[in-house]
């Protein structure tokens, strides 16, 4: 292999693409750019290598096939290409794979994020923090976008006690600590700030400038709404009750049982003591089903339980081919380079 390798990589960037593949050329010159300068050089004591790694998301525009030709001229560059669209969440969950670098970056392929930026960012993580997370402060997007994102920055807000005000930036700068604890399911990508703030890493905001998409259209439309709900709800479940489901489906279960209990010794009681007929009582039903479900709710703590301590996860993607990455990288993909 080249002797490129051989570098130490200071730096990973990671950039999710499902057909973009008017930005790319753009995106690439840009990410040179700002990766090149002699500021962003003087941040590594080591001499400053990096990788930029292009996990195609199963575009079906010729993506791929530019990389391709664009990885001849361009050593650093990596391909992961998956077999189809497995979303945002599982392309960067492979890039987090993939990632060598002592810092990990993020950033969309759609020219919307600023690679210049990416400086600063690096600059935050040094003053002492795990995980910077740019904030799209004047956000060029259509309303369509920007009022729903406010609201679920509000709520999440909310909900997580966390302090940052644009949870879902595409830009990030990790310490590749963070990238290899993270378990993103789903479109978690959204909540990483959560995850990572639960697993005790410390976080900060960085505003970054934003652009209009200039290529393409973007790939969320409005079932957004319904994913993003449930992938909040299971955020809530993952942070508060994925280490002890019992907490959430036993108690809900033992309040479920107790009140079916107590319906039913009450028509009990009337049938022995006062010779109540128990049928045709209503309220017979509501015993027999709260019953039921308290046991049901009760088996499944134990059976999440269980799973919760049994579980080794594998992986929500499928790769079809790579291109470029090191011996290393391409063991944990099972392909040969
Ligand atoms: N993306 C992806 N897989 C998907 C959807 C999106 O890899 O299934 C990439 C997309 O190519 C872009 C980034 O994720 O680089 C952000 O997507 P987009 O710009 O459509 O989202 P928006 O900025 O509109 O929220
Ligand atoms: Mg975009």
């Amino acid at each position: 292999m080249s002797i490129i390798h051989f570098h130490l990589i200071s730096l990973s960037v990671i950039v999710p693409l499902f057909n973009e593949r008017e930005s790319l050329p753009e995106l690439v010159g840009q990410l040179y750019a700002a990766l090149g300068e002699n500021e962003m050089r003087t941040l590594f004591p080591a001499p400053f290598g990096f990788e930029i790694i292009l996990v195609d998301d199963g575009s079906t525009d010729d993506s791929c096939a530019l990389i391709g030709s664009m990885i001849a001229e361009r050593p650093e560059l990596r391909l992961i290409s998956f077999q189809r669209n497995f979303g945002k969440t599982a392309a960067l969950s492979a890039g987090f794979m993939a990632a060598t670098g002592d810092y990990v970056c993020t950033i969309d392929a759609d020219l919307q994020d600023d690679p210049f930026a990416i400086k600063e960012m690096i600059k935050k993580v040094q003053e002492g923090y795990d995980l910077v997370s740019g904030w799209k402060q004047q956000r060029k997007d259509p309303l369509s976008k920007t009022i729903p994102s406010k609201l679920f920055n509000t709520v999440t807000r909310l909900f997580t006690g966390i302090t940052i005000h644009d949870f879902n930036c595409g830009l990030k700068v990790y310490r590749k600590e963070v990238t290899r604890r993270l378990e993103l399911h789903g479109d978690m990508h959204r909540y990483i700030p959560v995850l990572a703030k639960w697993m005790g890493f410390r976080i900060a905001e960085l505003p970054v400038s934003h652009r209009a998409r200039k290529f393409g259209t973007t790939k969320y439309g409005s079932s957004r709404f319904f994913s993003g709900l449930f992938d909040f709800l299971s955020v809530l479940f993952i942070t508060r009750y994925l280490r002890r489901p019992m907490h959430f489906f036993g108690m809900a279960g033992l309040i479920s049982f107790f009140s079916g209990f107590i319906i039913s010794l009450y028509i009990t009681l009337d049938k022995i003591l006062l010779n109540k007929p128990v049928s045709n009582r209503p309220i017979l039903f509501l015993g027999i089903l709260l019953l039921i479900l308290g046991v049901q709710l009760f088996s499944t703590g134990l059976l999440g339980e269980m799973l919760s301590t049994s579980s080794s996860r594998g992986s929500s993607f499928a790769v079809r081919e790579t291109l470029n990455l090191t011996a290393g990288q391409a063991k944990k993909f099972g392909a040969a380079d």
